[in-house]
């Protein structure tokens, strides 16, 4: 397959999130064909859809492959696996590290398995935030309009990220 760039959200609310999440990125970005591109900062943000819970650590980041997108999604699950996390009681529930595929190059895909623009990614500032951090200009393939744009059209003032020293 043609190489393309994928944006990837990482996060994690369980055990010592920082180091889950940088460990994600380097077990996906240390085999040569998922070469990574650009990180955002690191963000502590607060739990959406399922609120009782731990705070998050997140962040995006960016990645050249030739990795099909289902070997991709593969590829997260064996990690998020390895990582330790086990089939979780609650949706959108804790989790020790949660890999996403954002945007594969511009492709659409809706699969039982993988639905790429990420069908939440659009309404999430936890999501947006780190994505602007790396590339504002980014146009979503679906909605058709700029990252920055749909960032500033959030309007959830509930949905708190903070920016941590890493
Ligand atoms: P979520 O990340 O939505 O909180 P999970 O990480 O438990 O939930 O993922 C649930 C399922 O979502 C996975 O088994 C996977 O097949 C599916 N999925 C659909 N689209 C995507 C995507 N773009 N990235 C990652 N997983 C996806
Ligand atoms: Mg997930």
């Amino acid at each position: 397959m043609q190489q393309q760039i994928v944006y990837i959200s990482v996060g994690s609310n369980l055990g010592r999130k920082l180091e889950n999440c940088r460990r994600g990125i380097i077990a996906l970005t240390s085999c040569k064909n998922a070469v990574l591109v650009a990180r955002s900062p690191f963000y502590r943000t607060e739990p959406v859809d399922y609120t009782d819970q731990d705070w998050f650590i997140n962040a995006v980041f960016s990645i050249r492959t030739s990795l099909s997108p289902e070997a991709l999604l593969k590829r997260l699950q064996g990690i998020q696996r390895r990582a330790g996390r086990g089939a979780s009681p609650v949706r959108f529930g804790p989790r020790i590290l949660d890999l996403d595929i954002l945007l594969f190059g511009d492709l659409v895909i809706s699969t039982p398995h993988l639905i790429v623009p990420h069908p939440r990614m659009h309404k999430r500032r936890f999501v947006l935030q780190p994505l602007c951090d790396i590339n504002p200009y980014l146009i979503h393939p679906v909605i058709n309009q700029k990252m920055s744009d749909l960032l500033a059209r959030l309007d959830d003032s509930d949905q708190q990220v903070v920016l941590i020293d890493d």
